[in-house]
């Protein structure tokens, strides 16, 4: 019987169910069978396909004699079900490892997040809302950015207008990394949108994309690390678009050698994001830097910022952390910031000129020394507000 419903199935899939199509569920295999329990040609005939009949008629039909009908594994003799037998009929014939596509995206030169996600990509597992009305996942396919067509992986990535608005900037080489990362970005974005109701902008999407793409090529590799020497000392040096920057600076009280932490997180133009402020105990001058640094990178980690320039006025801090070893580093501080930083986002840490940090300056030093809880800012004290309107001033000053 077992076998039967195979074939049936086939039968339906290729189409040569059609005449019994508006009785398939009303019907079960006894009532293809005579009186004497033996096929019933003529039924068989006005349903199915005559190529279909004979392959029923070559089943033998289920005997009152038999043993009960039950359900059987059909890849082992004995019907009976093996682990073993399900798993080499999960992988026959899908592993080739001289497969074109694989190769290409494996040898790819991008970075293994990046070939992983063309590979899901490729293998049409992206869960777009097409996908997830065919698993039951959801109920619309529509694209929730333009509500104008079904929401494949192609359309997410190509030929959603939010797509190709990113793509008119772009002249994208198949399996680089601002190809790939300009998907990944697209593919983020579209579920930045669906789960957390953020709309992104084609600068936005597009910056980011740039940005991680130079990073993997090597740009950001560079040691931006090495101490700058701002053009104006007097002002805050804001980052590159795309980059969030998140300034930070340690105080040590000269009275009692309590220290405190503080710092401010804006976006390349110097708009407040969030700040916060924190006392961290008795402490040399260096371990109030490093903590302002390590707590600003936790902080900012809850944000969900994925590409962040870190500003410090402490050369010493900054040569440590950007040496090469320094997640090997026996200094707790070092190791703890180091290793924070591999997590999947980028991070710049960077020198600035203590003129340029004033607005971190004084949230350190502002602090009540006796929190020692992180105490978060959604909106400057008003006594830095005129800082940051002179810092901010900083960019129309570098574009003149
Ligand atoms: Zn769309």
């Amino acid at each position: 019987m077992e076998r039967l419903g195979h074939l049936i199935n086939n039968s339906v899939v290729q189409g040569m169910w059609e005449p019994f199509r508006f009785i398939r569920h009303a019907i079960t295999f006894s009532d293809l069978l005579d009186e004497n329990g033996n096929w019933d040609h003529e039924k068989l005939t006005a349903i199915f396909h005559p190529n279909v009949v004979s392959h029923i008629l070559g089943v033998k039909c289920l005997d009152p004699n038999d043993s009960d009908d039950r359900l059987i594994w059909r890849w082992t003799p004995n019907g009976n079900f093996q682990l073993r037998s399900a798993y080499s009929l999960l992988t026959q014939n899908l592993w080739d490892p001289k497969n074109a596509l694989w190769r290409c995206i494996w040898k790819a030169h991008v970075p293994q997040r990046l070939r992983v996600f063309l590979w899901v990509l490729c293998r049409n597992k992206l869960m777009a809302n097409t996908e997830r009305c065919y698993r039951h996942f959801g109920n619309t396919s529509l694209c929730p950015s333009c509500n104008m067509a079904d929401e494949t992986a192609r359309h997410v990535l190509r030929d959603c207008s939010a797509a190709s608005a990113v793509w008119q900037h772009l002249v994208p080489v198949p399996l680089s990394p601002g190809f790939s990362e300009t998907n990944l970005q697209l593919w983020k974005s579209r579920n930045d949108l669906v789960f957390n109701g953020v709309k992104h902008s084609t600068d936005s999407i597009l910056h980011r994309a740039i940005t991680w793409a130079r990073y993997y090529s090597g740009i950001g590799q560079q040691p931006s690390l090495t101490v700058q020497t701002p053009r104006d000392p007097i002002l805050w040096k804001h980052p590159e678009p795309g980059w969030t920057c998140l300034n930070v600076d340690g105080a040590v009280s000269s009275v009692n050698g309590i220290g405190s932490i503080g710092g401010l997180l804006q976006d390349h133009e110097g708009t407040w994001l969030s700040g916060f402020q924190k006392g961290i105990g008795m402490c040399n001058s260096l371990h109030a830097e490093l903590w302002a640094i390590l707590t600003g990178l936790e902080f900012v980690w809850e944000h969900g910022i994925e590409i962040l320039q870190v500003q410090s006025d402490c050369k010493e801090a900054v040569q440590m952390l950007n040496a090469i070893h320094a997640v090997s580093c026996p200094f707790p501080l070092v190791h703890a910031i180091a290793k924070l930083c591999q997590r999947g986002w980028v991070v710049d840490i960077t020198w600035i000129a203590r003129d340029g940090n004033r607005a971190a300056d004084a949230l350190a030093k502002s602090v009540d020394s006796s929190e020692l809880n992180v105490v978060h800012l959604n909106n400057p004290p008003t006594s830095l507000l005129p800082l940051l309107i002179h810092d901010a001033s900083s960019i129309s000053m570098d574009s003149i």
